[in-house]
């Protein structure tokens, strides 16, 4: 898969990325079916596999459970193949299952300063402001996307965003940092205005939930390949974040991406 252009950052993403919220958190997930979280040799595997198929992007977060420690151990050697995407503001506690939310400057911070520790790297190439539904909140009361700028600054951060879940909030995030993070997929694309002025204003464009969180369903009999034709015939998108612990699936997914790309 060719890299392309993550808006004016500079940053060439893979156009599949992996998201690695199944790396380190079982609990409070809207997926179809549970599962087991992989061993240190299984997710070294699908890494070594994502590597090999073209992937360049990871993304994780704080509030995927373990997922940044185990990158952290599973990248070492290996830190400057990838381009590692992380987030701020979703505090997950494991023992509840439940989240709780906090955008204040000090708290995100400290958020990106233990991303960096348990990543085991000197600066995030992308940080997201993980909203709590209410994006405006984090932006306007809070200023988060403020505080990822001044962490930008200080040469922490290469690229600073938001992962949003409103109109209002997308169009604000992309006027205020460098890209957004938005849900669209076969059965959701309510946030396709975002995705429209993110193309016009050539800032970038991570797409969560790609396979509507595993339960993506179409007419045709390959429901992947309908996603990714779809999601990736938009000019504005940069990169599908496909979350998977599955080899076959992931190949499976690099492949329906490149048919489309090159359709
Ligand atoms: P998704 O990527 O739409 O779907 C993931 C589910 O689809 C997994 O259960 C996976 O199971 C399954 N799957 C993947 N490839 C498949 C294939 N080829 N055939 C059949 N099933 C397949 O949804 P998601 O994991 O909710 O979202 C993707 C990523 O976006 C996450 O990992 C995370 O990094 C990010 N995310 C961010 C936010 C946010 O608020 N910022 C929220 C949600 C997600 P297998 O493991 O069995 O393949």
């Amino acid at each position: 898969m060719d890299l392309r252009d993550f808006g004016t950052t500079g940053l060439r993403v893979s156009p599949i990325a992996l998201g690695t919220v199944k790396f380190g958190r079982t609990a409070g997930l809207k997926l179809p079916k549970p599962f087991q979280l992989p061993s240190d040799a299984e997710a070294a595997s699908l890494l070594a596999l994502a590597a090999d198929l073209g992937i360049n992007l990871i993304d994780t977060a704080p509030a995927y459970g373990t997922s940044e420690e185990r990158l952290g151990a599973l990248l070492k050697g290996q830190r400057d193949k990838w381009l590692i995407c992380s987030k701020a503001g979703e505090e997950f506690d494991a023992a509840s299952g439940q989240s709780h939310y906090v955008f204040s400057r000090e708290h995100i911070t400290l958020s990106v300063e233990r991303s960096l520790k348990r990543l085991g790297t000197d600066r995030l190439d992308i940080v997201l402001i993980h909203s709590n539904g209410d994006d405006l909140d984090g932006i306007d009361r809070f200023g988060a996307l403020d505080t990822l700028e001044r962490l930008k600054a200080q040469g922490k951060i290469r690229a600073t965003g938001m992962s949003t879940k409103t109109i209002e909030g997308g169009l604000r995030a992309l006027a205020a940092s460098d890209c957004v993070m938005v849900t669209h997929n076969l059965a959701y694309q309510d946030e396709l205005p975002v995705i429209d002025a993110a193309a016009t204003s050539g800032k970038g464009v991570l797409i969560k939930k790609p396979l509507a969180s595993g339960h993506a369903v179409s007419q045709s009999d390959d429901p992947v390949a309908e996603s990714f034709r779809m999601i990736l015939g938009h000019r504005g998108v940069s990169s599908l974040v496909v979350g998977t612990i599955d080899p076959h699936h992931l190949a499976q997914n690099v492949e329906a991406a490149s048919r489309a790309l090159n359709a």
